[in-house]
């Protein structure tokens, strides 16, 4: 189950979890039995939808939370280290974590992964708002490779049509009918856009995960799936679910019906770049019983992938849809969303692949915007 919500609970009682933590997220006073009588519970239902054991996860930084990140590194200190990442002057200059903990001032000893874990990845930035990207030395050398090669291998548009980009989405769910994609490892808001109001989101309530593929003329269907119980998981699939429930039940009579050499299905690296070497094998001999061509998208890069390009400004938007949030109505809403990503957008922007592999190249590197 997504956290933030259990069997048995009913919608009141995950609204006003969601009210609370939202309130407490703003730094406003919460009366508790106020909001319990707005939402029809006596005291007693109202704390045991309380009970701390439901609450929403906050220490995931995976969904962007500002708040509630691991208490082992000051908010502070977190804050002067992202400065550092959003930084003109240190563009040029290859940190790694322990770097980066040095030109912060750090006098701490945190160890790599407490660090990657609380910030996100190293290698970019790139605010969701206004678009301002930071693409640092290391990450704009690998990306730099990654478009030499995929324009040498994919140069015209026409090779770009037969790439069906695949990946997982991660929807939350928050207050007032809100939805929202869960932002990519380096995608945050930069200073100036975490003050204005309402940009910050405050807190899923809900968590629902998918995966799609997409491509020109081409869009599947959400396939939703529980996220792998492994610890490192942050909503990943399992790669038994990515065989069973991806590669049988939908790749396959893709494959069926327009036979092998028909498309090239891209697999997100970053999801794949989590998996344990094992995990790899299975799905590897799905592929190659099965004749699939795949190739790995270029990772950390969400500026090459339609699936986190088009959607709406900060990846947040609000649905009609959401009067409760019961499971039917999240996976309707997140359809919708879906349904909202125009084919013809699609086309467009993936006919535009070759000339911003190029843009890579002539940039050095840097993110493209779009
Ligand atoms: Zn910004």
């Amino acid at each position: 189950m997504p956290s933030g919500y259990k069997h048995g609970d009913t919608p009141a009682k995950a609204m006003v979890r969601g009210t609370i933590s939202y309130l407490e997220s703003q730094g406003l006073p919460v009366n508790k039995s106020a909001i319990f009588r707005h939402f029809d519970l006596s005291r007693s239902q109202g704390y045991a939808a309380l009970n701390t054991s439901s609450t929403p996860k906050s220490d995931d930084p995976e969904w962007g939370e500002t708040r509630g990140r691991p208490s082992k590194i000051a908010e502070s200190d977190l804050q002067k280290m992202e400065q550092i990442l959003w930084d003109e002057k240190y563009e040029d200059v290859s940190l790694n974590w322990s770097g980066l903990a040095r030109e912060a001032g750090l006098e701490m000893n945190c160890n790599r992964r407490t660090l990657h874990r609380a910030m996100g990845t190293l290698g970019y930035r790139r605010c969701l708002v206004c678009g301002r990207t930071h693409t640092h030395k290391r990450h704009r050398e690998k990306r730099c490779d990654f478009a030499r090669k995929a324009l040498r291998t994919y140069p015209l548009k026409e090779d770009w049509r037969r790439i069906r980009f695949s990946g997982e989405l991660h929807f939350g769910f928050g207050l007032d009918g809100r939805m929202r994609l869960a932002p990519r490892s380096g995608e945050k808001l930069c200073g100036g856009c975490e003050q204005e109001m309402g940009n910050v989101w405050p807190r899923d309530i809900r968590r629902l995960h998918a995966w799609a593929a997409v491509g020109y003329g081409f869009k599947s269907e959400l396939v939703f799936y529980d996220p792998s119980t492994s610890p490192k998981g942050n909503g990943a699939m399992s790669m038994a679910d990515y065989c069973d429930k991806v590669l049988d039940k939908v790749v396959k009579p893709w494959l069926t019906a327009s036979g092998p050499l028909s498309f090239v299905l891209e697999e997100d690296a970053d999801v794949f770049a989590h998996g344990s070497a094992s995990k790899i094998n299975l799905a590897q001999q799905w592929k190659d019983t099965h004749g699939l061509r795949c190739s790995f998208s270029c990772g950390e890069s969400p500026d090459l992938s339609p699936l986190e390009s088009l959607w709406p400004p900060n990846k947040q938007w609000t649905s009609d849809l959401l009067k409760d949030w019961e499971d039917d109505t999240l996976k309707q809403a997140a359809r919708e969303a879906w349904a909202g990503l125009s084919q013809e957008r699609v086309n467009m922007w993936v006919d535009a692949m070759p000339q911003r592999l190029q843009l890579v190249v002539e940039l050095n590197g840097s993110m493209v915007s779009w």
